[in-house]
């Protein structure tokens, strides 16, 4: 039979280590953020039922084409979730949380059926938070600026915020019917894909990246220009509690984002570091009609999503957060067989320093090898001498102080100090 080798699919990738702990360590990044702010974290299925994600609107290319939906054994349709804020909203609707406002951070793969390409993948990685319960703009404050810090908090310094408002039920209409008027005034000129979107939600006509569009698009009435006296007053809410902090922010009248459920707040963080294709690092905004189309009460909700991939991308442009040091602190070199390595690494490794050593009884320039390739900053040799005499061979291997000899039972201690001089 031939021997296959398989590969990862299209669009999805092994991270290794270094790159794996960069990501963990971001997610911890994330994680401090949200717990500073009060936010619990939820850890939801990978699955759901189909319908869950169809409620996030079929206008949306996220739904409509690139949803991984499948028939389960049993012949119900499920999906592997395409974005967390769907999943997030019906678990509130299930538990039904009595303290409001409700606050949730997540991390963890999405999957959704793109063209890959530098910075989209098939399987993804995001960090967010939701918050269910409130429509206080102080909340959309709070929410933005966690984002805002987050990114500060990695060292990104060339991101930039765009913010735009959606409208409500009291004025969204009124603004369709309008720029409905206009696209239809205009629908000669329009790109094929933009006629078809069209029909279907006039709003996400916006969002065409088309340069066919782009004049059409430049013309074309603003939602901001058509909020209620409402709206209004909550987007300008929202803006001075930016100002206060003094987190800049751009307007961006004509973002609308992918999915269908935005209402007033939306924003996108975009990175300067990235090439203008895949400069999204991250967006949210509210939906305050997303909790009720779920089965749950009339609930106001608001979140974001930041993707992980893209955020590191963005990081390695702007040359900060970089990957952090997996090298052991030391690594035993064992010149008796290796039954010795058995004992110091786990004398080691209990008094909380990272250990390795090497295997298959290889030559002490063997070992030495991969103790320094390691990048341990101390070996321990041990040799039948050191055995009889209970001590270890203590090398720096950056060759500061050379070699010493150390009672065996003050190995971990001795190390400990010179790993850490300052305690
Ligand atoms: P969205 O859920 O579409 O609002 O996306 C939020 C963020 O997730 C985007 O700003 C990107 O940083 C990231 N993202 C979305 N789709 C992908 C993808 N296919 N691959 C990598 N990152 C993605």
């Amino acid at each position: 039979m031939a021997k296959t080798k398989f590969q990862a699919l299209r669009g999805t990738r092994d991270i290794l280590s270094p790159d794996s702990e960069r990501h963990r360590a971001l997610v911890d990044v994330f994680a401090e953020e949200a717990r500073l702010a009060g936010y619990g974290h939820i850890m939801s299925p990978i699955f759901e039922e189909l319908g869950v994600f169809q409620r996030l609107g079929d206008s949306t290319d996220v739904v409509s084409k690139e949803m991984y939906a499948f028939e389960d054994r049993d012949g119900s349709m499920i999906a592997l979730r395409p974005e967390l804020t769907a999943s997030v909203v019906r678990a509130f609707v299930q538990h039904n949380p009595a303290a409001l406002p409700w606050k949730a951070w997540y991390e963890g793969p999405q999957f959704r059926h793109e063209k890959p390409q530098a910075g989209r993948y098939r399987q993804f990685s995001q960090v967010g938070i939701e918050v269910l319960g409130s429509d206080d703009p102080h909340i959309d404050v709070e929410v933005v600026a966690l984002g805002w810090r987050f990114y500060q908090a990695l060292g990104m310094s060339q991101v930039s915020l765009l913010l735009n408002s959606l409208g409500d039920a009291s004025c969204r209409p009124a603004y369709h019917a309008a720029l409905e008027t206009y696209l239809r005034d205009h629908f000669d000129d329009l790109s094929e894909q933009s006629q078809a979107t069209l029909e279907k939600n006039p709003l996400r006509v916006l969002d065409s990246k088309r340069r066919e569009d782009a004049g059409i698009i430049a013309g074309a009435p603003l939602m901001v220009d058509h909020l209620s006296a409402e709206t209004a007053e909550h987007f300008a809410a929202v803006r001075a509690g930016l100002e206060a902090l003094g987190i800049p922010y751009e307007i961006s009248p004509r973002l609308v984002r992918g999915l269908d459920y935005y209402t007033r707040t939306t924003f996108e963080f975009a990175s300067t570091a990235l090439d203008n294709a895949q400069n999204a690092v991250g967006g949210g905004g509210r939906y305050d009609g997303l909790a009720e189309s779920l089965g749950g009460k009339p609930t106001p909700g608001i979140g974001f999503a930041l993707g992980v991939d893209r955020i590191l991308l963005a990081c390695d442009a702007e040359e900060a957060f970089p990957a952090p040091r997996t090298a052991p602190d030391v690594f035993v070199v064992d010149l008796t067989g290796g039954a010795e390595a058995i004992l110091l690494t786990d004398i080691l490794r209990r008094a909380g320093i990272a250990a390795d050593r090497g295997f298959d009884g290889r030559s002490m320039k063997a070992q030495m090898k991969v103790a320094d390739r390691s990048g341990a900053p101390w070996a321990v040799i041990v040799g039948e001498d050191e055995v009889a005499n209970a001590t270890v061979t203590l090398r720096d291997m950056h060759g500061e102080s050379g070699q010493t000899s150390v009672a065996r039972d003050a190995l971990a201690a001795t190390l400990n100090t010179r790993l850490h001089p300052e305690n």
